[in-house]
């Protein structure tokens, strides 16, 4: 079977999920989104900028070809080029390595794989990522973290108390006013003590060094346009063709825009914004010396967190764009909703005001279940749709794939099911109809 990136969606019977008369128009402004400038996140300019790599330009071949070098594409090409030194491993990205929701998130690592039952594989991707960073001496500042599970309604603290879980304490609303600077969470607060905090932009940059020690070849600004499935696949990027032997798709929630998984996964926008740095005086008052890390547990999840270098900040879900696009345009109506977040939870800080923020984008499934496997012929292989949680599972996928395509055992290969099994998702027209209402609905003030 040879697919491209039309006809497999159209072969999944994507089509008859698009609205009639919409297609057309969705497929037009269906691209793939370059040549634009990515704002660095503030995690990204705490750090030394790394030199940038290369353009492809040209026309060869190679054994492996991964599209996306965030967290999961860079671990792919690292571990392949690990476990298959004589073979070309190469990483393109449409933008600079580790620009997208690598260097944006919150940087909180839970031994947790969001939409996989088994309780013991998270422990062992967390391993996987823990040995990565010892041996790669990759300094992250990845640290135990201790973090509040923090609950807006008395109703939920009555039930979240009953089903602590071990390594959990109760923390009641009073204790939260006294010592964590917020009177907001009616329910109280779960403390859990068995997670870890890291700094992205460093991981992304421990990543990339050791990718490029293994003998990974990276190319930065150079978009996939397109791929033909087949054996070998052909890879389109507009300094030239790529002919893979393998490719690993590791390009997260932009997939859809390449022309993938458009009918099983969709792109959610985040943005965060922090604060200047927090005093000393500040960070005691509200707690934050204690409990650096704070999630509210509602539908469109919202975190707090303080940076290690003394930033405050709240990220949230804006919700999706037309088109799978990935651009958000309302960077105004994102800050006064991060205020007014900020005006409810910490009013003693409300008028500190938001000097540095960023955008970012998730890839999410409807049942929340993440998509790893080989799609088409068998040697095209996708990891995306962390929905939101990716940083452990991202790297842990990588290796994953990387182990699937050179052929080497390892008793997680059996999580690598593909698309089997997922619920379609209905193409642009409906999803606009759905998800934009829901989000404003759900949206947490
Ligand atoms: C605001 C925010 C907060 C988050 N907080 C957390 C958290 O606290 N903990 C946690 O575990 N996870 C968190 N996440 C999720 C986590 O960051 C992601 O799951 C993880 O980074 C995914 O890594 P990735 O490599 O799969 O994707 P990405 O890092 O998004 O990488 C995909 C790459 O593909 C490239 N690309 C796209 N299209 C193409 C193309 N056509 N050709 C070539 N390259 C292309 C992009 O430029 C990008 O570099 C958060 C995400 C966001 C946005």
């Amino acid at each position: 079977m040879t697919i491209s990136r039309r006809n497999f969606l159209i072969g999944t019977g994507t089509a008859a999920l698009v609205a009639p008369g919409i297609a057309g128009m969705a497929r037009g402004r269906d691209m793939v989104e370059f040549g634009s400038q990515r704002e660095p996140s503030l995690w990204s300019s705490e750090i030394t900028a790394l030199p940038s790599q290369p353009q492809y330009q040209g026309n060869r071949s190679v054994d492996l070809a991964v599209v996306g070098g965030g967290f999961t594409g860079l671990a792919c090409a690292y571990y392949a080029k690990r476990l298959r030194p004589d073979w070309s491993v190469v990483v393109l990205d449409s933008h600079k390595l580790g620009s997208g929701a690598s260097s944006r998130n919150s940087g909180a690592v839970a031994p947790r794989y969001v939409g996989i039952d088994d309780p013991d594989m998270p422990h062992r991707g967390l391993k996987r990522l823990q040995s990565f960073i010892e041996t790669e001496q990759v300094d992250c500042e990845f640290l135990p973290a201790t973090n509040l599970r923090v609950l807006p309604t008395k109703s939920e603290g009555d039930q979240a108390r009953v089903s602590l879980l071990p390594g959990e304490s109760w923390i009641a609303p009073e204790e939260l006013r006294d010592r964590a600077g917020t009177s907001y969470y009616a329910g109280g607060a779960v403390e859990d003590a068995k997670n870890y905090k890291v700094h992205p932009a460093k991981l992304v940059e421990g990543h990339i060094k050791a990718a490029l020690r293994m003998g990974v070849e990276l190319y930065e600004d150079s978009p996939v346009l397109d791929i033909k499935s087949a054996k070998p696949a052909l890879l389109s990027t507009p300094g030239g063709e790529m002919v893979a032997k393998n490719v690993c798709i590791a390009t997260n929630a932009y997939t859809p825009r390449l022309g993938f998984l458009n009918y099983k996964m969709f792109p959610l926008h985040q943005y965060t914004f922090a604060t200047r740095k927090l005093r000393a005086t500040e960070v005691q008052k509200l707690g934050l010396d204690r409990w650096d890390i704070r999630f509210e547990d509602v539908m469109l999840p919202v975190t707090f967190r303080l940076m290690p270098t003394g930033h405050f900040f709240v990220r949230m879900v804006l919700g999706y764009a037309s088109h799978n696009s990935c651009d958000w345009q309302d960077v105004e109506g994102a800050k006064r909703l991060a205020m007014r977040l900020f005006e409810q939870r910490y009013p003693d800080i409300a008028d500190i005001g938001l000097v540095h923020g960023w955008h970012g984008v998730t890839g999410h499934t409807p049942l929340l279940q993440p998509i790893a496997g080989p799609i088409g012929d068998g040697n095209i292989h996708v990891s995306v749709a962390y929905n939101g949680l990716g940083i452990m599972p991202g790297h842990n996928n990588g290796y994953l794939t990387a182990c699937n395509i050179v052929g080497h055992a390892d008793q997680d290969l059996r999580y690598l099911t593909g698309d089997k099994g997922l619920m379609p998702f209905p193409g642009d027209f409906y999803r606009s109809l759905m998800l934009k209402p829901f989000m404003s609905l759900m949206t947490p003030v």
